[in-house]
C-alpha cells in the first residue's frame, strides 16, 4: 500500500541549505541506481526496443539553465533551487551561449532556471536571441511577475514575442499551494491576468501562454487532453484566464521529489509505477534526442535533468566554449545520450518532456 500524500514539499528551504544528504547528486545517483534492484535497467528496455544506444537525432533546441536562485521552494524541486541558491551564469557564459545560436540554425533558446527571469543577464540574452530571430521561450513560475524589480517584465515579454511556459500544479489553491507554497495560487492568477491583459493566451495575438501541469504526489499524470480541458474550463469561469496550451509532465525521481518519495515511503512504488508503465514510443521520442542543456556555468548536458544529477554529455564537446560553427551543433546531433533510471521517468505512460506527452 502506498503511502500517497498531496504534500510534497518540505519548503524549509533547499536541500543543500538544510544540509540534507541527497543535496549530494552521488547519493541521488546511489539511491536511484541501488534501491530498487529488480526493476529492470532503463538500458534493457531500451535495447529491448532497439534503441540502445540512445542517440541523438538533431538540435533543435538550446536550453540554458541560468542559474538556481528562484524566489520559490517548491517541494517537487528537481533543480533544488530557492532564494538561498547563488548558482547564476555570467555574462560572458551567456555570451558564448548567444554565440553558439549564432554559429548554429538551432531555432529555439529555452531559458530556464530556478526563475530565469532572476538572472541579471536574462533580458540581455532575449534581445540578442531575437535579434538573430530565434524562438525564445521564458520557463516561468508566474509568481516572479510579482516580484517589485520585475514590474515591468510581462511588457519585455510581450514586446519580444517570447513564449511563456508557466507552471501551475492546479486550478485551486490548495493542490497548488501544498505543492508551491502559501499564497502561489493566488499570485500565479493574478500574473496569468497581468499576461492575459497583454495579449499572451489570445490565439489571434501571437503571444503563446502555454501551462504546465504535474501531479502533486506520486503518481503519473492523468492524460494530457483531459486536464487541458479541465484547466480550460475552470480557469476560465472562476478567473477568467486563457491560455493557449497545457503540458502534462512526469515528476523525475530526482532532487527535492525525490527526497520528497524517500520521506514518504514511496520511491519503490513510484520507481515500480515509472517502469511498469514504460512507453517504447514515448522513448524514441525523449526530448535530449533533440536538444542540448546548457549549465550556469556552461557545462553541456544531454537535459535539465541529467545537469541537475551531474552527468554531462559524453563525447570531445563538454563545454559551450567548445561550441564552434564546425564543431558545434554537428557533432552533439550525433552523441550517444547518458542515460540512468531516472529517463523512466521521460517513457512513462504518453511520456514526459518540456513540451508535455511525446505520444499522441
Ligand atoms: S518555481 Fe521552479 S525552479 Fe523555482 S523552486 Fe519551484 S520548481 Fe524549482
Ligand atoms: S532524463 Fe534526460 S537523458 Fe534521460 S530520457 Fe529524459 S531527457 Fe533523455
Amino acid at each position: 500500500m502506498s503511502k500517497t500524500g498531496s504534500q510534497t514539499g518540505n519548503k524549509t528551504g533547499s536541500l543543500i541549505s538544510i544540509r540534507h544528504p541527497l543535496a549530494s547528486t552521488a547519493e541521488q545517483l546511489r539511491v536511484l541506481e541501488g534501491r530498487a534492484p529488480r526493476l529492470q535497467r532503463f538500458s534493457g528496455a531500451l535495447a529491448a526496443s532497439a534503441l540502445y544506444p540512445l542517440r541523438s537525432t538533431s538540435i533543435q533546441v538550446l536550453q540554458v539553465n541560468v542559474g538556481k536562485l528562484c524566489n520559490q521552494t517548491c517541494g517537487h524541486c528537481h533543480v533544488d533551487a530557492g532564494p538561498d541558491r547563488r548558482e547564476s551564469m555570467t555574462r560572458e557564459t551567456a555570451e558564448l551561449c548567444l554565440e553558439a545560436l549564432e554559429h548554429s540554425a538551432i531555432p529555439t533558446l529555452d531559458i530556464t532556471g530556478g526563475a530565469p527571469e532572476l538572472n541579471p543577464n536574462f533580458r540581455w540574452m532575449v534581445e540578442r536571441a531575437r535579434a538573430l530571430d530565434r524562438q525564445v521561450i521564458d520557463r516561468c513560475n508566474l509568481t516572479v511577475l510579482l516580484v517589485a524589480s520585475q514590474s515591468d517584465l510581462p511588457e519585455f515579454l510581450a514586446l519580444h514575442q517570447v513564449e511563456i511556459i508557466a507552471s501551475l500544479p492546479y486550478y485551486q489553491a490548495d493542490r497548488t499551494d501544498a505543492q508551491r507554497g502559501e499564497g502561489v495560487f493566488e499570485d500565479s492568477i493574478a500574473a496569468l491576468k497581468k499576461l492575459n491583459a497583454l495579449g499572451y493566451g489570445d490565439p489571434t495575438s501571437g503571444l503563446q501562454l502555454n501551462l504546465v501541469y504535474n501531479p502533486v504526489g506520486a503518481f503519473l499524470p492523468p492524460a494530457q487532453h483531459a486536464v487541458e480541458a479541465d484547466f480550460r474550463r475552470e480557469l476560465g469561469r472562476r478567473h477568467g484566464v486563457v491560455f493557449n496550451s497545457l503540458y502534462t509532465i512526469t515528476n523525475m525521481p530526482i532532487s527535492r521529489f525525490l527526497e520528497y518519495l524517500d520521506r514518504s515511503g514511496n520511491h519503490e512504488m513510484y520507481m515500480e509505477k515509472l517502469v511498469n508503465a514504460y512507453n517504447p514510443a514515448a522513448a524514441a521520442g525523449v526530448m535530449c534526442r533533440t536538444m542540448v542543456s546548457v549549465g550556469w556555468d556552461g557545462t553541456l548536458y544531454d537535459c535539465d535533468f541529467n545537469q541537475m544529477l551531474d552527468l554531462p554529455v559524453g563525447g570531445a564537446l563538454r563545454h559551450i566554449r567548445d561550441f564552434s560553427p564546425t564543431l558545434g551543433a554537428a557533432a552533439l546531433a550525433q552523441r550517444e545520450i547518458t542515460i540512468g533510471q531516472h529517463c523512466y521517468g521521460c517513457t512513462a505512460g504518453a511520456g514526459s518532456s518540456c513540451g508535455g506527452t511525446l505520444t499522441a
